[in-house]
């Protein structure tokens, strides 16, 4: 099992472990987990994560964003209930039964067409988003009892098999007092449309709109399932508000120096000339960049950790490299950076980076493209390589 050493990512499957068994303790026991794997895993590799999460962990509950991941989840065996959380045009409904994924229902329309296309005397799994404030998906009602009506008219569709309702939150991850009733607001919603729909007999195996964040900071036992996504990867689903308990980044970035060199002060680095060394200057070449999904925002901005030291990004970030101060850091061709991850006493996250650009945690670990090889890892062991 070898892969080039330029730049590669290292995923750590027992790092799930621990991220999942940490969040379970904050959820009711009538929650069970479902776990979002979709795009890629948000990046950590989703041929080596969710086999590991249905046949190790034994996850019941998966949940992708469209149905090329889904049948990719089937195609590499994975057997556990998929759902589908956007939008699938209707022509696949034949498709979506022939995998057994069951598809969110974008509103009335979306679910009308997919009974259409369905062949007869069959019927789509469906889960009905709800739109309680984010809106984005689902069906949307200024009252409960409208929604109520269209719920129970889809439920009624010869070609659905509506088994669940579900809302999303828009802001679950705020210790703003604003936000924490807007969160309120949007569960109170959807219970209360659930147990309408209960009163109709409009019989529903699942309820359920926790994401991370809900889960830690709105735990309802109402919600059947908890959808769990950047928590499980590590991250933190607002790098401002504090987890209550460790999160263990699943993935880290690294590369291997490519040159090293001694510069004169007054010497220019990189495109735009936008630094200039001020005092002689050791600096080093790591062959990673932006095509690797590296940010260019961490021009002159970012670090990396080479000997467990951090060493400055100078210059612009290229497309397949970045140019480092590693003055007083002994470093050679081939030594390892360490650009997501633990390096000694020192660590840089992707909630870090995402920090410096405004941005995201997931973003961060999303857009890590699939010229970097996934190497996997479990207790320290490498069992595995993903090339894409
Ligand atoms: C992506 C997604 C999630 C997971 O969100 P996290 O913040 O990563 O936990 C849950 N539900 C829906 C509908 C999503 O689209």
């Amino acid at each position: 099992m070898t892969y080039l050493k330029r730049a590669w990512a290292e995923t750590h499957l027992d790092r799930i472990k621990t991220n999942v068994e940490n969040y379970k303790k904050f959820l009711n026991p009538e929650t069970e987990l479902l776990c979002v794997v979709k795009a890629n895993c948000y990046g950590n590799g989703d041929d080596a994560i969710v086999p590991y999460l249905e046949n190790e962990l034994g996850i019941k509950w998966f949940a992708v964003s469209n149905i090329e991941e889904a049948k990719h989840l089937r195609d590499i065996g994975i057997s556990g209930e998929i759902l589908i959380l956007g939008y699938t045009p209707p022509e696949y409904a034949k498709e979506l039964i022939d995998y057994d994924i069951i598809q969110a229902l974008t509103d009335e329309s979306h679910a009308k067409e997919l009974s259409k296309y369905t062949p007869n005397d069959k019927r789509v799994r469906a889960h009905c988003a709800l739109d309680t404030g984010m809106t984005r998906i689902g069906v949307c009602e200024n009252t409960a009892e409208k929604a109520c009506d269209t719920v129970e008219r889809i439920s009624r569709f010869k070609g659905i098999q509506l088994e669940g309702i579900f809302t999303h939150f828009a802001s679950a991850d705020s210790d703003n007092e604003d936000d924490i009733n807007y969160t309120k607001m949007q569960a109170e919603k959807i219970v209360s449309i659930a147990e309408s729909l209960k009163k109709r007999l409009v019989s529903l195996n699942e309820i359920h709109f926790l994401n991370s964040a809900g889960g830690i900071y709105h735990s309802n036992g109402k919600s059947t399932l908890a959808r769990l996504g950047i928590i499980m990867y590590g991250l933190k689903p607002n790098s401002a508000l504090d987890v209550p308990f460790t999160l263990k980044p699943v993935l880290d970035f690294k590369a291997s120096v490519s040159m090293v060199k001694d510069v004169e002060s007054g010497v220019f680095v990189s495109y735009g000339r936008t630094y200039e060394t001020s005092k002689p200057t050791k600096i080093a070449t790591i062959p990673v960049g932006y095509a690797d999904g590296y940010p260019r925002f961490l021009s002159n901005k970012g670090e990396v950790l080479i000997h467990g030291q951090r060493a400055k990004i100078i210059g612009r970030v290229c497309m397949d490299q970045i140019m480092c101060d590693v003055t007083g850091i002994d470093v050679k061709v081939g030594d390892t950076a360490t650009l997501i991850g633990t390096d000694g006493e020192e660590t840089i996250t992707a909630d870090d980076i995402a920090d410096i650009g405004n941005t995201i945690g997931y973003e961060i670990i999303c857009n890590i493209s699939k010229r970097v090889p996934r190497v996997v890892y479990n207790n320290g062991q490498q069992i595995g390589i993903l090339k894409y």
